[in-house]
């Protein structure tokens, strides 16, 4: 290196999680590096919004084509550094291409100029509102669902006609690199979605990078304070989704087999790593017994590993967490009627259920994020409302029955529920999605979702002047009296 070279930025490696081999190389973006992203983005998101809803609609779709062009080689690199069996890589692809669809296709509709109804008392104007874009939206993401988790973010952000500063999670910075390179195809390199890689200081600095108009953060409730902390510094807003601890609940008259299939899928689906997967299933007295035994049959012919229903924890440190837990709930009496402490073989964990567990258990107040899944009996429906509700995140839930689903769905604190499914809520475009308490704040997906990525603008424009003005220093004390006996006769009774 001669004294002008700049020093080689420092990089890191990704790996399969199932084997330990290198995937790829990054770079690990410090605050310069992040803040010239920035930068650059701010000037492209200009472009981006200039361009107008129906060209951006345009090329969001053709972006879509892409993606399902080559849907076989990003599954590809979600597996490699995920290790999550193909079809369920295929999955997340599919799910995140039918957001974009939704979010190009609704944008303009929906933030789009609305005429709004003056009111009597403004009558001479014409109200408007309107959805600008905030420039730039610093995205950070997850590496559970690597594509499907931050497209929520990402896709309603492009259609709100922002540009977009991505920073994957260290375990999966290929996927991110290879999604806003399908993106680049199609603006001909512009820096409308870019990523940034590293690891938890890059995210930091892009919470501090000036120009960020708007932080979408997707983590743990711990790394998201600590977002929300940041961003306070700058006001700059922020999108908030973070873990849960999702209950389901099975009625005396629900479909007991078709329950039973989707607390197993709900609950050991991508080795449990679901941050809206099924984690405590309270299930009503007198269907218990058949219930569990059914559970019991279809996790028991579950494998982990290559070739099995799931692959490995994607993080090597939260086989700790899922280790804990299970002795936890055992320790304090609970039954284990698949799989115990055994089913911990690092990087893989077979499928656990334990039942009778108590409610003061690790394993029923903190997110597991493993293939763990508790069975509580309960008495009748409110005691299970009241077990769901007893907990400080509130992302999802669902519940079986077949005659109060929507009933019972009413009654629980949190953002979605799924009856008679699992996780349903997510593969429609056009619900929201996101939680309350611990699970976060905000919403992606949806029109909810695409407002989260615009700020509103209200516009009065003065058709024609009153003939006796009040906010005007010419005013009368009569023009007064005739406005308030006008209030007092209209909503004085
Ligand atoms: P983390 O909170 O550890 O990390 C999330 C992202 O934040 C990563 O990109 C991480 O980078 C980054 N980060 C870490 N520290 C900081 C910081 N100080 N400032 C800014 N960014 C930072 O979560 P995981 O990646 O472990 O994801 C699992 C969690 O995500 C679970 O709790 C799960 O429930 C939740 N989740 C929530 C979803 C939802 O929609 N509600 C969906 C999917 C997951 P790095 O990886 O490099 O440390």
């Amino acid at each position: 290196m001669t004294a002008t070279e700049a020093p080689a930025p420092a990089t890191f490696e990704s790996l399969d999680p199932r084997t330990g081999d290198v995937v790829g190389t990054h770079p690990v973006h410090d605050e310069a590096a992040v803040r010239a992203a920035v930068a650059r983005a701010a000037s492209a998101a200009q472009w981006w919004d200039g361009l107008g809803a129906d060209e951006r609609r345009g090329l969001l779709l053709a972006w879509r084509a892409v993606l399902v062009r080559k849907l076989d080689d990003l599954a590809g690199v979600v597996v490699e550094e995920t290790g999550k069996p193909i079809d369920d890589a295929r999955l997340e692809l599919v799910l995140a291409i039918d957001h974009l669809d939704w979010a190009a296709k609704h944008a303009e509709k929906v933030l789009g100029r609305r005429k709004v109804a003056p009111g009597l008392l403004m009558g001479n104007q014409a109200a408007s509102v309107t959805y600008r874009p905030y420039g730039v939206i610093g995205v950070i993401g997850p590496w559970n669902y690597p594509v499907f988790t931050p497209m929520g973010s990402i896709a309603y952000a492009l259609a709100a006609g922002n540009a977009v500063v991505f920073k994957p999670s260290e375990l999966t910075p290929g996927v991110g690199v290879a999604l806003a390179d399908t993106f680049a195809e199609i603006v001909d390199g512009r820096p409308v979605l870019q990523v940034v890689t590293g690891f938890g200081e890059t995210g930091a600095a892009l919470c501090r990078a000036p120009g960020i108009g708007k932080i979408a953060f997707t983590g743990s409730t711990a790394t998201g304070k600590r977002v929300m902390a940041a961003c306070a510094e700058s006001l700059t807003p922020v999108l908030v989704e973070c873990g849960g601890k999702d209950p389901m609940i099975v009625d005396a008259d629900a479909d007991l087999d078709a329950a039973a299939d989707a607390a197993v899928w709900g609950g050991m689906s991508n080795a449990g790593q679901t941050c809206a997967g099924v984690e405590r299933v309270y299930v009503l007295d007198a269907v218990a017994e058949e219930f569990t035994a059914k559970v019991v049959a279809k996790a028991r012919g579950l494998r982990a590993g290559s070739g099995g229903a799931y692959g490995p924890m994607t993080m090597a440190g939260q086989v700790d967490i899922v280790r804990r837990h299970v002795e936890d709930a055992l320790a304090r009496g609970g039954r284990a009627v698949v799989g115990g402490a055994e089913s911990v073989q690092p990087p893989f964990v077979e499928p656990v259920v334990i039942v009778d567990v108590p409610e003061d258990s690790s394993a029923v107040t903190e997110e597991t994020f493993g293939p763990l899944l508790v069975v509580n009996r309960v008495p009748d429906v409110d005691e299970a409302v009241r077990r769901s509700n007893a907990t400080a995140y509130g992302l999802g839930a669902s519940v079986f029955s077949r005659a109060r689903g929507e009933e019972i769905a009413g009654r629980l604190r949190c953002g979605m529920v799924a009856v008679n499914g699992v996780i349903s809520f997510a593969g429609i475009p056009g619900l929201p999605f996101g939680g309350v308490g611990d699970s976060g704040f905000g919403r992606i997906h949806g029109e909810d979702g695409l407002r989260e990525f615009a700020r509103p603008q209200a516009v009065a424009r003065q058709r024609f002047p009153l003939p006796v003005p009040v906010t005007s220093f010419s005013r009368t004390a009569a023009t007064m009296k005739a406005l308030v006996g006008l209030v007092r006769a209209r909503h004085g009774r």
